[in-house]
């Protein structure tokens, strides 16, 4: 069974690329009034402590989102504001915590996105948010975290294959006027070598089912073939659907004596045109305030556009 869980993890540089990435990308999306269908194929546990044991003993939300907080702070108090993506994340993380205290609460993906669709002015919309997850445990806390927002029929959870389910949604039902709107957050956790081809294979599905949906595929970056290799077959995949892509990038540079992930990408197939500005601005803030040595660095990579 799987062995892999997210709240070590919570909060840390990926999380940091992936969630302001989504959250650039959602509010373009919900400017528009039509309905979307939300979905996370690998939706965690949706809640995370920054003072659990876990986090503690990882240390990675610390070099991580109270790294970013951190700076904010700092240039709060006379230097230059941050770029307007990077504080939209950190208000987002602000708002699930008391304000003027230390952060212990971090909102995965599928909180993000369901905070952004009980706003007021998106309330009376009627978006859907569609959660799975495998994990015993993590279904679990999962489906406590979301029982306390009573969101009722708006928000599903099923413990089933994100990859195999995903496709199965598209197209999404068409809202009053005709417009069939998706946005899906692909994020597996990569503990099995296959998961690189699944998800691929699942963007091509989900391609040739509804070409327009806004797709989102986190993936790290480590020295093995298959991690390479998805960004270059997403890339492939958009461009044979003549589909506009995103490949966005973040490398916090090896420290001296420290393992772990230091680098990771996230692709976006029909980005919202604001998106490659919106990261260009705001990446160059964040690994100032990440960076931890040799190979640091960011790129934002886009193909298609109009
Ligand atoms: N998307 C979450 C976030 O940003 O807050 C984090 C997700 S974590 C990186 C990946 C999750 O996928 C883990 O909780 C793992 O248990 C789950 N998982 C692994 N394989 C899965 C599969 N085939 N379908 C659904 N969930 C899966």
């Amino acid at each position: 069974m799987f062995s892999y869980r997210h709240a070590f993890h919570a909060g840390n540089h990926a999380d940091a690329l992936k969630h302001l990435t989504l959250i650039a990308t959602l509010r373009h999306l919900m400017a528009k009034s039509a309905p979307l269908l939300l979905a996370d194929t690998h939706a965690g546990a949706g809640l995370y402590r920054l003072d659990s044991e876990a986090a503690r003993t990882s240390g990675e939300a610390a070099q991580g989102v109270l790294a970013l907080q951190a700076q904010a702070n700092g240039q709060a108090d006379g230097g230059a504001p941050a770029p307007e993506a990077l504080r939209d994340y950190l208000d987002m993380v602000a708002s699930f915590n008391a304000p003027g205290k230390s952060w212990r609460i971090y909102p995965g993906s599928p909180f993000i996105m369901q905070r952004l669709m009980a706003a007021q002015e998106r309330a009376a919309v009627h978006d859907r948010l569609r959660l799975f997850e495998l994990h015993p445990s993590d279904i679990h806390a999962l489906q406590a975290n979301v029982a306390q927002l009573q969101a009722g029929r708006q928000i599903t959870i099923q413990t089933e294959d994100g990859f195999a389910a995903l496709p199965a949604l598209l197209p999404p039902p068409a809202a009053a006027g005709g417009s069939r709107r998706a946005l899906a957050l692909m994020d597996p956790s990569y503990e099995i070598k296959t998961d690189y081809a699944r998800a691929a294979a699942a963007i091509q599905q989900c391609l040739q089912r509804f070409a327009t949906g806004v797709y989102l595929v986190w993936h790290p970056i480590i020295a093995r073939p298959e991690a390479h290799g998805l960004p270059r077959r997403l890339k492939t995949l958009a461009n044979q659907a003549r589909r506009g892509w995103l490949h966005a990038t973040l490398n916090v540079g090896a420290a001296k004596g420290q393992a772990g992930l230091s680098a990771s990408g996230v692709f976006v197939i029909n980005p919202p045109h604001t998106l490659p500005a919106a990261l260009r601005a705001a990446l160059p803030a964040v690994l100032n305030a990440l960076k931890r040595g040799a190979g640091q660095g960011w790129t934002v990579e886009t193909g298609g556009l109009k």
